[in-house]
């Protein structure tokens, strides 16, 4: 449906205003009133009726009930505990920051639910208009999943929307693809060593969680070096490592947290498996107990092939050839060592990941996502609403 872009292309304005006031009013993880009632009330203007089926998560539905098959359009709302150092006059008063461009898919879906009400009686099927929070924490999409949003009805297939700034890439190319395995799961865990706290200058009175927990750091790196074969990827990272407050105690425990990406089922179960024996084993040969808690994670997030191989037809036919990139073609199918939730529906149902250039390197958009002055440039958003409904009318259309 090409006049749809054109369609879409009014919007506009009201898009850039949508995004500019989340920008302003950025939110983190579950805590997300102010969008929440924001992203509900432009919903009801429009004619839907939005419902919050989770802490935060909406769910809006277009099309005909219990008609045809079901299409679920994705979009994150929730930014990142950071002070933003940008000068946009739209800069965030919170303390936290919109830095990987959520507010940016938060505007588009909302263009897309105006386009889909439009179009209501064309739909044949029904579309769910996700609303997720919690997208950088790696648990709105596992709790709306939870919540039900693939049944009743059942979702047949999924898209979502990222923007991308500050890769040396047209602002307004669209890039799709490649197939399967796109970005790594991720496991976050954290490893409690308890020891026995002492003067120190009396060491044998106690045991020393520091010497314990700094032989776990170093046995940790192994799995890399001596356990993962060369050509496959594994990362083990630890970010953070505390204990002790001064220079002449021996402290009673000490922790590290950090996080394992993994771009397959067997390789996740397996590095986890060896993070936990390792530093439970080592801990042991000096004499302190190490707790192992893996809190937060998601699994790796897949194109599916078949999906995939109709988005590229419909998205080339609705941007332009030259507005389309082949991303399996430009990266040779390389897969992100970022994470990205949705792949708690991909994992479920089939789904697709579409990825906009908002602000190239190239014209001054030059700091990546989640950097503190990270800009995006909004004159795409009508692209991406256009995008969103444009594939749920034609999928529904093609596969009803
Ligand atoms: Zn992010
Ligand atoms: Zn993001």
């Amino acid at each position: 449906m090409k006049s749809l872009m054109k369609e879409a292309e009014k919007l506009q304005d009201t898009l850039v205003k949508h995004r500019r006031y989340l920008h302003e009013n950025a939110e983190v993880h579950m805590d997300l009133p102010i969008t929440v009632e924001y992203v509900t009330a432009q919903l009801k203007a429009m004619g839907y009726e939005p419902e919050e089926i989770c802490q935060s998560g909406v769910l809006a539905m277009a099309g005909k009930k219990n008609e045809g098959k079901t299409f679920l359009l994705r979009a994150d709302m929730d930014a990142l505990p950071m002070k933003e150092e940008s000068d946009v006059p739209f800069r965030s008063k919170t303390g936290n920051m919109h830095a990987c461009g959520h507010d940016l898919h938060t505007a588009m879906l909302l263009g897309a639910a105006e386009l889909l009400k439009k179009h209501e009686d064309e739909i044949k099927g029904q579309v769910k208009l996700m609303f997720q929070p919690a997208e950088e924490t790696l648990s709105g999409a596992k709790q709306m999943v939870e919540a039900g949003i693939l049944e009743n009805p059942k979702v047949d297939s999924a898209m979502m929307i990222h923007v991308l700034s500050g890769f040396p890439i047209k602002t307004g190319m669209v890039l799709v693809g490649g197939e399967g395995v796109i970005s790594a799961a991720a496991d976050w865990f954290k490893i409690t060593v308890q020891g026995k706290g002492c003067h120190g200058g009396m060491p044998q009175m106690g045991v020393d969680p520091l010497n314990s927990l700094t032989h776990i750091y170093l046995g940790l790196q192994n799995i890399n070096a001596r356990e993962v074969a060369p050509g496959e990827v594994a990362v083990v990272t630890i970010g953070e490592i505390h204990g002790g407050n001064t220079g002449n105690i021996i402290p009673d425990t000490a922790y590290m947290q950090g996080t394992i990406r993994t771009y397959s089922d067997e390789h996740r179960v397996f590095v986890k498996d060896r993070v936990e024996s390792i530093a439970k084993n080592i801990a042991e040969s000096f004499r302190t107990i190490a707790n192992v808690d893996f809190f937060r994670g998601c699994p790796c997030n897949i194109n599916d092939k078949n999906l995939l191989d109709q988005m590229k037809d419909i998205t080339k036919e609705f941007v332009g050839e030259d507005h389309f990139i082949d991303a399996g073609v430009l990266f040779g199918n390389a897969k992100f060592p970022g994470s990205e939730d949705f792949a708690y529906v991909a994992e479920k149902v089939p789904g697709v990941t579409i990825s906009i250039s908002s602000g190239s390197s190239e014209d001054g958009f030059e700091h990546p996502l989640h950097h503190p002055k990270a800009l995006f440039d909004d004159s795409i958003l009508y692209v991406g609403a256009g995008i969103y409904a444009n594939t749920a009318i034609e999928w529904l259309k093609n596969n009803s």
